[in-house]
C-alpha cells in the first residue's frame, strides 16, 4: 500500500491539455497551445526549469522512439512518466540529461537548449541535474559513503564541504549508520537509497529518477518514494518515470503516460 502518499500534489506539470483516452498526438507544440493545469494551483507563471517542444526521437535503425513531444514543467514540481517498456520512457529522461539528444525539437533545461550544449558546458548542466536509476549504479568496491562523496569530489568540494553534507545526505535517505558498508552489503533498497542520497548530495534543482522502484518490493519502493516526495518538498524538481500504474493511481501527483511512444495526460 502506498496510501501514506496520498495528498494533494503541491505542483502542477504542465502540458498540452490531452485525453488520456484518445490515441491522436498532442495537438500542439507546448509554446503555441493553451497549457493546462493538472493540479489545484493556477498555472504558474514561472519559467519551466524542463521544456520540451515538438521533440521526435529516432535511434539509428530510424525505428521511433518518442514522437511529438511537449512537455512544460516549472520549479517545484513533480510528475510521474508513466507507460508499457518500450514505450520510450527512458529515452525521454536520457534526453532531459543529455545522454541522447533529440533527433528533431528543442529540449530546454533550465532555459539551456540540452541538445546543443556540448562538452564543458554540457557537464556544468548535468551537475545540475540529479539522476537515479533502476539498477543504482553504485561503485561495488566504494562504501556507501565514498560513493555519495565521489560526486562532491569530483566536482571539486573541499573535504570540510564533503564531510559537512555527507552525513546530512545520508540521515535523510535513512542510511547513517551503514555509511561504511558495500552496495553488496545492503539490500536493493538501501541501495536505492544510497543512489538517492548520491544523486542529490550536490544539492542539484532537478532530480530524474528512471524506474527507481522497479526492482524493490513494496514497502522498499514506498520508501523511495517517500524520500523522493521529501526532496520535492525541499524544493527540488522531479520526474519519475515507472511502469507501475497501480502505484500511480494511489498517489496524487500529476501523471502523464507514453503510449506508442507519444505523450498523453494520465491524470
Ligand atoms: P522504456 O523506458 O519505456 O522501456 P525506452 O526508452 O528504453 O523505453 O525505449 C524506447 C524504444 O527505443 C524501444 O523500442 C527501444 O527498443 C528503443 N531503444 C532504446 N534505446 C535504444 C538504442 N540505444 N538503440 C536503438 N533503439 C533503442
Amino acid at each position: 500500500m502506498i496510501s501514506i502518499l496520498s495528498r494533494k500534489p503541491r505542483s502542477s506539470a504542465v502540458i498540452p491539455k490531452h485525453s488520456a483516452n484518445s490515441t491522436a498526438p498532442l495537438p500542439e507544440p507546448l509554446n503555441q497551445a493553451p497549457a493546462e493545469s493538472l493540479g489545484t494551483r493556477p498555472i504558474p507563471t514561472a519559467a519551466p526549469i524542463i521544456a520540451l517542444n515538438r521533440v521526435c526521437k529516432n535511434y539509428a535503425n530510424n525505428t521511433p522512439a518518442l514522437i511529438d513531444i511537449n512537455l512544460a514543467m516549472v520549479k517545484g514540481d513533480f510528475l510521474f512518466i508513466t507507460g508499457p517498456s518500450g514505450a520510450g520512457k527512458s529515452t525521454l529522461l536520457k534526453m532531459l540529461y543529455g545522454e541522447e539528444k533529440p533527433t528533431t525539437g528543442s529540449i530546454h533545461i533550465n532555459g539551456q537548449n540540452i541538445g546543443q550544449l556540448k562538452g564543458d558546458r554540457l557537464a556544468m548542466l548535468r551537475r545540475r541535474i540529479g539522476v537515479v536509476y533502476q539498477d543504482y549504479k553504485l561503485i561495488p568496491l566504494r562504501t556507501v559513503a565514498e560513493n555519495v562523496a565521489f560526486v562532491l569530489h569530483a566536482q571539486g568540494y573541499s573535504r570540510k564541504e564533503i564531510n559537512r553534507r555527507l552525513p546530512i545526505t545520508l540521515k535523510m535517505v535513512g542510511l547513517q549508520d551503514k555509511a561504511d558498508r558495500f552496495p553488496s552489503q545492503l539490500s536493493g533498497g538501501e541501495q536505492q537509497r544510497a543512489s538517492i542520497a548520491r544523486a542529490v548530495v550536490g544539492t542539484p534543482p532537478l532530480l530524474l529518477a528512471d524506474e527507481p522502484t522497479g526492482n524493490l518490493d513494496g514497502d522498499n519502493a514506498q520508501q523511495v518514494i517517500k524520500i523522493l516526495r521529501r526532496l520535492n518538498d525541499m524544493g527540488i524538481t522531479v520526474v519519475v518515470t515507472t511502469h507501475d500504474e497501480a502505484m500511480v493511481q494511489q498517489l496524487t501527483y500529476p501523471v502523464v503516460q507514453i503510449r506508442s511512444h507519444r505523450l498523453y495526460n494520465f491524470r
